[in-house]
């Protein structure tokens, strides 16, 4: 059906008939207004249009041919999903013959010897555009830059005509990655020539066999078309083709792609499916198409609901901190020394969710500054209200996400909360997670040291769960390592986490830097730990994180506790 995509094209006619002079009186009639072609008997038309790539708008049928006649042609064709969609005229002049073909599905019938040319024509083309709809013939079809459909046609036109194919076609999206970016650099005009070389190598490279396509949203490209294993190929070659000339050579494409299944019978739901799958590869640079998959339906909705509510979220203050306490072991008795505060998002319909579920969502969007400026103050503030209300000093940790490091105003929020609450710098320590470690090293040494100067405490958080993180140690200077809770919880069963334990608990003594093990749930952990020579302990095993007024009441315990008052 590539012939779909040259605008304004003439409608096809097959014309079947066995005598070659009947054809040729047909082809004049009608070959003004229509492209036709011929069969010479009943085999050969189903032959042709069998032909998945067939775009015929009409069948004009002669009832006597040898070979297969026209009335098996009718029936076999009505009888045949693929081939029903053809209108049928018949030709013949046998008034019985009439009756017979109309009742057996032909659309009308014209009689021999052929009326005047006028009525043949105007018979045909009521025909064609009855099939057709009018309606849709006559809407805005085209988008005219790069001559595919329109949007709106594209989706009419696959839930009209083609889902009778469907089993063997996919829903393609390709989408050229910051494309307004090449407006602005390189003009409009380099931009639609781009668009327009990109429609065009879509439709030599992907829609070759049959399908259709249109152009979304400037750089988005919709495609219907044949089920194939070799998108990833298909795209690649799409992008090196678009990378080729011009002055933007380092465009990047990259598709989804979903199986529509059988009763999935919307097409819109198809692409946005597809589009989701082609959103999922944003940030996996060495893929060109993704898969859609039920699972990332459901988290691409799950994502969406979340964003959509983070700022009523923050305002409603349904998003809370809880602060999970820490405690120095190395005396006789553990001693409370400070919490790491901990958000928590209480959705009004979705219930508690785990910052494990939505931290990372709003990461991969760059929306977690607004979460962790807001987690940042209210343990700024938790700092300040236990100062004032107990009397004691208790440092509070504070994640901050790797995003952040790029933030340039970072340091100045830092020091804003800290002018806000009246605090020292050091009582609101840092934890930045290892895997930012790893991303910009460079950038990263910076960030830190620069923080460090002012008088933060930066704590590694995470300390083993990546890579490259002993060599790490030594050349970027921190104040206190986290160790990866998969060690604890490994290190009773496997030796070489204990062994691992130990080495960090060496090389973080040699740096002089105390260690926090994270993820102690059980006794037998902490008495290990605190044998190997462990500093501080956080974990359920002493407390889990605590909504702020329990938080409260355990400083309170442990300053009575200290003054020799029981609680
Ligand atoms: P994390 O920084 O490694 O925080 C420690 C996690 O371990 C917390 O999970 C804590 O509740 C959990 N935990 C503490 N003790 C135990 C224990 O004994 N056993 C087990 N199984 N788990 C324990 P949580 O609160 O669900 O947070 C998950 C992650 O979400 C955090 O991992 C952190 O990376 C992120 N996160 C939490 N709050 C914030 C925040 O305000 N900002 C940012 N950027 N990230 C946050
Ligand atoms: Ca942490
Ligand atoms: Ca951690």
């Amino acid at each position: 059906m590539k012939t779909f995509l040259e605008a304004n094209r003439k409608r096809k006619i097959l014309a079947v008939d066995d005598e070659i002079i009947n054809l040729e009186i047909i082809k004049e009639i009608l070959s003004r207004s229509y492209e036709v072609d011929f069969a010479f008997n009943g085999k050969e038309a189903l032959e042709i249009l069998s032909n998945p790539e067939s775009d015929y708008s009409l069948v004009m049928l002669d009832l006597m041919m040898p070979v297969m006649d026209g009335f098996e042609v009718i029936r076999r064709m009505k009888a045949d999903e693929r081939l029903r969609r053809f209108p049928i005229i018949v030709m013949t002049s046998d008034k019985n013959a009439e009756v017979k073909s109309l009742r057996m599905g032909a659309a009308d019938f014209i009689t021999k010897p052929y009326d005047i040319p006028e009525v043949v024509q105007a018979r045909c083309q009521v025909l064609i555009e009855l099939n057709e709809d009018r309606s849709i013939i006559r809407s805005t079809e085209r988008d005219p830059l790069t001559g595919l459909y329109s949007k709106e046609y594209f989706f009419v036109y696959i839930r009209r005509f083609l889902p009778k194919l469907a089993d063997s076609m996919d829903a393609l999206v390709l989408n050229i990655d910051r494309f307004s970016l090449v407006n602005e650099l390189f003009g409009r005009e380099e931009g639609d020539r781009i668009l327009k070389k990109a429609a065009e190598l879509i439709a030599s490279t992907i829609l070759q066999s049959h399908g259709i396509a249109c152009r979304t949203d400037g750089d988005i490209f919709y495609v219907y078309c044949e089920r194939r294993d070799d998108y990833e190929a298909c795209v690649q070659k799409i992008q090196n083709a678009l990378n080729q000339d011009g002055p933007a050579r380092t465009l990047r494409l990259r598709g989804g792609v979903y199986e529509p299944v059988p009763g999935d019978e919307l097409p819109e739901a198809w692409f946005d499916r597809a589009k989701a799958a082609c959103d999922n590869i944003r940030d996996r640079f060495n893929h060109f198409v993704g898969r859609y998959s039920r699972e990332l339906y459901e988290r691409v909705i799950y994502e969406e609901t979340l964003i959509a509510d983070i700022d009523e979220a923050v305002e409603q203050r349904q998003l809370t901190v809880y602060y999970q306490p820490k405690y120095d072991i190395r005396g006789d008795k553990p001693v409370l020394t400070s919490a790491e505060a901990l958000v928590r998002w209480i959705h009004p319909e979705l219930g508690f969710i785990s910052p494990g579920d939505f931290i990372p969502i709003f990461e991969s969007k760059g929306l977690i500054r607004k979460i962790d400026r807001f987690v940042w103050r209210e343990a700024a503030a938790q700092i300040r209200r236990i100062k004032d209300t107990f009397h004691v000093d208790l440092p509070i940790s504070v994640n901050v996400s790797r995003i952040n490091i790029y933030d340039p105003e970072l340091e100045d929020v830092f020091l804003g909360i800290i002018r806000e609450f009246d605090l020292k710098p050091h009582e609101l320590i840092l934890e930045i997670t290892e895997s930012a470690y790893s991303n910009d090293e460079n950038r990263l040494a910076e960030v830190v040291a620069d923080l460090r100067n002012k008088g933060f405490f930066i704590s590694m958080d995470d300390f083993g769960a990546g890579y490259s993180s002993l060599g790490m140690l030594t050349s970027m200077p921190i104040d206190i390592l986290k160790l990866d809770m998969s060690f604890i919880r490994n290190m009773q069963v496997d030796e070489k986490s204990l062994m691992l334990v130990e080495l960090v608990l060496d090389i973080a003594r040699f740096l002089g830097v105390p260690v926090v093990a994270e993820g102690v749930e059980e006794e037998r952990q902490y008495l290990l730990l605190k044998e190997m020579g462990c500093q501080i302990i956080q974990g359920y095993y002493f407390s889990p994180p605590l909504p702020a007024e329990k938080f409260d009441r355990l400083i309170q315990g442990s300053t009575e506790s200290e003054d020799g008052t029981e609680s």
